[in-house]
């Protein structure tokens, strides 16, 4: 059999997790089983439909390196792939229904319907929707009120006490009493316009669709699609109703658990490859204990077998996780590359800064690539080489139980240091550095993290800081004296003010 999946969003808003997540599945699903991956627009509700919403998914696809063989853009043998120039497809196969009898006119008014449904309200009645009104016309009258002008839409005449069974992939065999499917739903609406049910299904039996994966909200709506195929007379698609995502507080995963569309990811600076490995395996097992997978591994591997029947949980910090670990996949150039927006809007150099700056900036990244989750972080943990950093207070550069004097003491002492790690104008390797700063460390009876901590406040601003020795190497001899020279003309101005001394 040639598998033909597909993704079928509503442009009704944002790219989420959920819907990346049946993306994600159908597209693997295509590429393991060498079958092809169809995007398609349903974009029938028009009162809901934005172009912004449209752009969000072709951004975001493009973002995540997700293809599809057929598209709105695309084309393909079952052009076009967007609903709305579908319109006159779905209007012949309404009527074929009305005529075979599968469906009928409804020329109830809006306002009709909602009273009915106010009426029900004030009775606490459990009966919901349509109330079957317009089943009983008969097709001549039916005929004659249409002719005469009169609006309807056309509803689905759903077989009663009956039951609609099928099979789900993953789910098993499922049994559903007719009496508990929405009544009647309207196929056409009054405008012409098709219901979702109506053109997902005709789409899918025209596109030759042969699995429907798709999110677990949709189980309801499938006893309907199922009478739909047997109205048309049509063979449906296997269906898989893929496993929900539910935030850590067991509630189905929505904006409040974070970020609510994709494009937040992105902005927060997560990577496409640590989205879709972690996304990927939001329901589905691959192997015990093996968590990173490339897309092209995930297109080799998916299969239905894999699906978990049990809810996944959506896991911040795994994300973060994995974002961690594809950046420190990544070689420097690359993180440039990924970064550089952050670095100029944080404004570390400008857009037409010297290529100097770029390469030092490339060069600085091996200082902070193993210590950052998300890639905004490294032009923030790199702005002190850029820029001379503020005077923090004082009380920064003491180490724990050190007073002003003899931070001051200890900074000088790390100015000599500093004197003896470009011999010859060429910086000693880490190693030799550290063995100096032992050294001097053994000889004053202190240790060599407090002999460090105002060098490395005085060069980088902060305590916490990227590895000091590289530091300095990068920042050269000069910039690293005229930082120190600067911390020591401020400490002494504190000791001035009448700090305690100690
Ligand atoms: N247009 C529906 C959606 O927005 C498609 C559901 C389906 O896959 O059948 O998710
Ligand atoms: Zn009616």
């Amino acid at each position: 059999m040639n598998i033909r999946v597909r993704y079928a969003p509503s442009p009704t808003g944002l790219q989420h997790i959920g819907g990346i997540r049946t993306a994600l599945f159908n597209w693997h699903f295509a590429r393991s089983a060498g079958g092809k991956f169809i995007l398609r627009l349903e974009d029938t509700d028009r009162t809901r439909y934005d172009p912004a919403f449209e752009q969000n998914l072709y951004d975001t696809f493009r973002w995540l390196g997700i293809h599809w063989d057929e598209g709105p853009d695309t084309g393909g043998l079952f052009a076009p792939y967007v609903q709305s120039k579908r319109t006159e497809l779905y209007r012949h196969h309404a009527q074929e229904l009305l005529e075979k009898g599968h469906g009928y006119r409804c020329f109830c008014s809006a306002e009709r319907l909602e009273k009915i449904r106010a009426e029900r309200e004030t009775a606490r009645s459990s009966a919901t929707g349509y109330d079957r009104h317009c089943r009983t016309i008969n097709a001549e009258e039916s005929s004659r009120r249409a002719a005469a002008g009169e609006n309807f839409t056309i509803r689905l005449r759903i077989p009663l006490e009956a039951v609609t069974c099928f099979n789900d992939r993953l789910l098993g065999d499922i049994e559903w009493k007719n009496n508990d499917i929405n009544p009647d739903p309207v196929l056409l609406k009054s405008d012409g316009f098709p219901t979702y049910h109506l053109a997902n299904i005709v789409d899918d039996h025209l596109m030759e669709i042969t699995h429907v994966l798709r999110a677990q909200e949709w189980l309801s709506s499938t006893p309907l699609h199922v009478i739909l195929y047997k109205a048309f007379d049509w063979d449906p698609p296997e269906f898989c109703h893929l496993p929900m995502v539910m935030g850590q507080d067991g509630k189905k995963l929505s904006k409040r658990h974070g970020a609510a569309s994709i494009d937040e990811f992105r902005l927060q600076g997560i990577l496409s490859e640590a989205l879709i490995n972690y996304t990927a395996l939001l329901g589905c097992s691959y192997e015990e204990g093996k968590e990173l997978y490339s897309p092209e591994e995930l297109g080799k591997r998916f299969s239905l077998d894999k699906l978990n029947k049990a809810p996944a949980v959506f896991d911040y910090k795994k994300l973060e996780w994995y974002n961690g670990q594809y950046i420190r996949m990544k070689t420097n150039d690359e993180l440039a590359a990924l970064t550089i927006p952050w670095a100029l809007q944080q404004g570390l150099f400008t857009e037409n800064a010297a290529v100097e700056q770029r390469c030092l900036y490339t060069e600085a990244i091996g200082l902070v690539r193993e210590r950052v989750v998300f890639l905004p972080e490294i032009p923030e943990k790199l702005r002190f080489v850029f820029s001379e950093p503020a005077l923090p207070a004082a009380e920064e550069f003491m180490p724990k139980k050190s007073g002003l004097v003899s931070t001051l003491s200890l900074l000088t002492m790390g100015k000599t240091l500093l004197g003896e790690y470009f011999p010859g104008g060429k910086a000693l390797s880490d190693e030799e550095a550290e063995n100096l700063a032992k050294e001097l460390a053994e000889k004053e009876e202190i240790k060599v993290g407090d002999l460090l901590m105002p060098l490395r406040v005085a060069i980088t601003g902060q305590r916490v800081s990227p590895p000091l020795f590289a530091s300095i190497r990068l920042l050269g001899e000069k910039q690293c004296l005229a930082r120190v020279e600067r911390a020591l003309r401020f400490l002494s101005g504190q000791e001035l003010v009448g700090h305690s001394p100690s």
